[in-house]
């Protein structure tokens, strides 16, 4: 499906996380077992007892678990006992803490600012007019590496819509910090908007693994 969507606007792949919330870790070992290698979780409580048990299941394997969900403070050292990647870095006393956290760190901790497209504060994500300046917060950080963008869209708009107010701040996000150039949109229903909008990192959970909750 992904791929052609993507032949069909002549882009490349992104990188396809597999969202395994709620599901044991036997479906995460099936995937990896069919060549998927990004796993998506939003909950450190979840997430860190599962990679331990996969761990187990597939010693040293080359899997890399994304934190997806935000993500409390007094969370983030067990956070970084798994995850190589925190998709819903939004605010300043998280900056803190995985400054503090990740100051033994040789190889920086990917991260992706994630923006509320939302007029609710409580759904997480810095404000668009905030976004600048707290980049560069995260880019001034030695273990930190700032890969781009994380943003979801809202329930009562079109996607497109929000999605290309992303790509209108990420065009903006790399005038200053020409790495950052990741989008982490698109997920079941609307990955299609995404990969017109950009996406390089789509998170996708129920297209792919049904529905379950446990
Ligand atoms: C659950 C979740 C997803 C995957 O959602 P689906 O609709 O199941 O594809 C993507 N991003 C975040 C932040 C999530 O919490």
């Amino acid at each position: 499906m992904v791929s052609d969507e993507c032949r069909r606007l002549n882009r490349e792949e992104p990188t396809l996380i597999v969202v395994t919330k709620n599901h044991p870790v036997d479906l995460a070992s099936q995937l990896y077992e069919l060549g998927v290698r990004e796993f998506g979780e939003n909950r450190v409580q979840e997430a860190l007892p599962k990679s331990e048990s996969f761990e187990a299941l597939h010693p040293g394997s080359d899997v890399r678990w994304n934190l997806i969900g935000q993500l409390q403070t007094n969370k983030v050292k067990q956070a970084l006992q798994f995850a190589s990647s925190i998709h819903s870095l939004d605010r300043d006393s998280l900056l803190s803490e995985l400054i503090k956290r990740t100051a033994d760190l040789e190889v920086p901790l990917e991260v992706f600012i994630q923006v509320n497209l939302t007029e609710d504060p409580e759904r997480g994500g810095v404000e668009p007019d905030q976004l600048l300046a707290f980049a560069d917060k995260v880019a001034a950080c030695r273990t930190l590496n700032l890969a781009g963008l994380m943003a979801v869209a809202g329930l009562d708009v079109e996607p497109a819509k929000d999605f290309e107010r992303v790509a209108a701040l990420s065009e903006k996000l790399v005038l200053q910090h020409p790495l950052a150039s990741g989008r982490s949109i698109g997920m079941s229903g609307d990955y299609v908007e995404a990969l017109s909008f950009g996406a390089t990192h789509l998170r996708i959970g129920t297209a792919i693994t049904g529905n379950r909750t446990n």
